[in-house]
């Protein structure tokens, strides 16, 4: 059996100039500059690792090569880096970076995902335009509940594909809440697959609190 080590070993002792893998690991370093493939089919250089999704670049000092491999490798192997302003980093440090490079690959993709979903709507149904709704696509947009069943509603009868899950709801005030007790059920269990954990979480307190209560929770109008 072929063990990460080994693997690792022949894959870049080809192309550093030390003999031993513990050796060559420290000539690499990550480069900062990292891609989103779009579809899980890229392969780690570095351990053969399949189906990623995203590439992180490592460059050989010594010998100017270069290979794209998995965020999980740099952290592993401990190799280092540098931050935006040139300084050297720990394999700590540089472990953090590259899941930060990650999160912001993710949530780059996630957004492009509900953009591309607005605009096929728009190009699908006449009387819909995305513009309005683009705005509430950046880290801190959410839709409101009331949107999110009508977006979800219009999508799903035009047949354009979503995620329920990139679809980010606002769950702040106590009118977002009453949107959500107020709409119709179909509604409702078209937007309860957008809410993260937690705010799936705190909708079932308040609906056990209204339990408690005897009251209604639910209550369309
Ligand atoms: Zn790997």
């Amino acid at each position: 059996m072929t063990t990460w080590a080994e693997r690792a070993a022949a894959a870049i002792l080809p192309h550093s100039q030390a003999l031993s893998l513990a050796a060559a690991l420290k000539e690499w370093a990550y480069t900062g500059r990292f891609f989103d493939l779009e579809a899980t089919d890229g392969t780690c250089e570095l351990c053969g690792q399949q189906e990623l999704r995203y590439h992180f670049e490592i460059e050989n000092r010594l010998t100017g090569a270069t290979l794209l491999v998995g965020s999980e490798c740099i952290k592993r192997f401990d190799i280092t880096g540098v931050d935006d302003q040139g300084r050297r980093l720990t394999a700590d440090e540089t472990g953090k970076l590259v899941d930060r490079h990650r999160r912001g690959l993710v949530e780059d993709a996630r957004k492009r995902r509900v953009m591309t979903a607005l605009l096929r709507l728009e190009q699908k149904v006449l009387d819909f335009e995305a513009k309005s709704f683009l705005d509430f696509v950046d880290d801190k947009g959410a839709f409101t509940p009331k949107q999110v069943a009508m977006l979800f509603w219009r999508l799903g009868s035009a047949g354009v594909e979503y995620r329920p899950t990139d679809w980010k709801v606002r769950l702040r005030r106590d009118s977002d809440y009453g949107q959500l007790r107020t709409m119709k059920i179909a509604a409702l269990n078209r937007v309860l697959p957008a809410l993260t954990p937690p705010q799936r979480k705190r909708v079932a307190e308040i609906q056990a609190s209204f339990a408690r209560n005897g009251l209604k929770w639910h209550d369309p109008r």
